[in-house]
């Protein structure tokens, strides 16, 4: 059985913050839609300004972190659901995971040189100009024990959110609408995000794909369009108090919400067993004059120290 967080003490120094509220899922009863509300709240700056990007990779980074929390409340798993974004663009590569317990995190690779250039030449530009041309994988890991589910899109649409969608259209059979939001604010950076799934009624009954539920599903999406950023980062809000004024006329549902927190998995622990699988030469190599080894969790942006005499390789 694993350690909770909060009892493990070879964690690395990293916030311990948790967002009650999180994720709010709804649906609106009657009609062929369910969705959830994302908002990061404080859990936005605190994970983004971990990393020392510049910031548009951080808006991009904050709206992949707001696609894994919508995507994988979705879900019935025990592991973590992830996003991985790889592409021939300065950020090359771009990963962000949610546990089914709600805990988030993300790591953004980029090439410096050829992210200076983009950015001389446009300061703002879309998600797709920074990530390239590549593809983009959604997978949910329940452990060695159990088969990983994965699936994979090429990179198509200028913003996440449209790369997102176009991997619904492609790759799964419900139609999903979904909006990602990241921005930097006067209390720092705030992200969230809106989706929508269509569904098949209880039981089945669901008439989908006649005139009357294509109607809804139209009307949803429409109501959900007028959801603005300004909204979505107002504390005075509350998550239902928003889903209200959106979808008040159609017998809107609000269950029970989620929690999202700081959550990188790493461990002096972990890292001391993955150092053990290497062979003495490299240890050797990794090892600084001093005799430390330094290893960085690219998540959490943090170096852990080994002494090289506390490294034994298993080999
Ligand atoms: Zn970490």
């Amino acid at each position: 059985m694993e350690t909770p967080a909060f009892l493990d003490r070879d964690r690395p120094d990293v916030p311990d913050l948790v967002i009650p509220g999180g994720i709010t899922p709804f649906h609106l009863d009657g009609r062929p839609v369910r969705g959830r509300l994302v908002r990061l709240g404080v859990l936005a700056d605190t994970l983004l300004t971990r990393h020392d990007n510049p910031a548009p990779v951080s808006c991009l980074a904050g709206k992949a972190l707001a696609l894994v929390a919508a995507l994988s409340s979705a879900l019935k798993f025990d592991g973590s659901f992830s996003l991985q974004v790889k592409g021939d663009g300065p950020v090359s590569m771009l990963v962000a995971d949610c546990t089914s317990t709600g805990a988030l995190r993300f790591y953004a690779r980029i090439d410096a040189e050829a992210l200076d250039t983009l950015l001389a030449a446009n300061p703002t530009p879309t998600d797709h100009e920074l990530l390239g041309n590549g593809y983009l994988a959604l997978t949910v890991d329940q452990g060695p024990d159990m088969e990983r589910h994965q699936g994979i899109v090429d990179i198509a649409g200028d913003d996440l959110a449209a790369m997102a969608m176009h991997y619904f259209a492609t790759s799964e059979q419900h139609a999903c609408w979904l909006m990602l939001t990241c921005a930097m604010t006067d209390t720092g950076w705030q992200a969230g995000g809106l989706v929508l799934e269509r569904i098949a009624g209880e039981g089945g009954v669901d008439p989908v794909g006649t005139a009357d539920a294509n109607a809804e599903w139209e009307t949803a999406t429409i109501l959900a369009m007028t959801l603005t950023a300004r909204e979505l980062f107002d504390d005075s809000l509350s998550s239902p108090q928003l889903l209200h004024r959106l979808f008040h006329e159609q017998d809107l549902h609000v269950g029970q919400a989620r929690a999202l927190a700081f959550g990188c998995r790493c461990s002096r622990a972990r890292l001391v067993d993955m150092l053990s699988t290497f062979p003495d030469d490299d240890l050797d190599h990794m090892s600084q004059d001093n005799g430390t080894i330094v290893m960085t969790c690219e998540f959490c942006n943090k170096d852990f120290h080994f002494q090289r005499k506390d490294v034994a390789a298993s080999a």
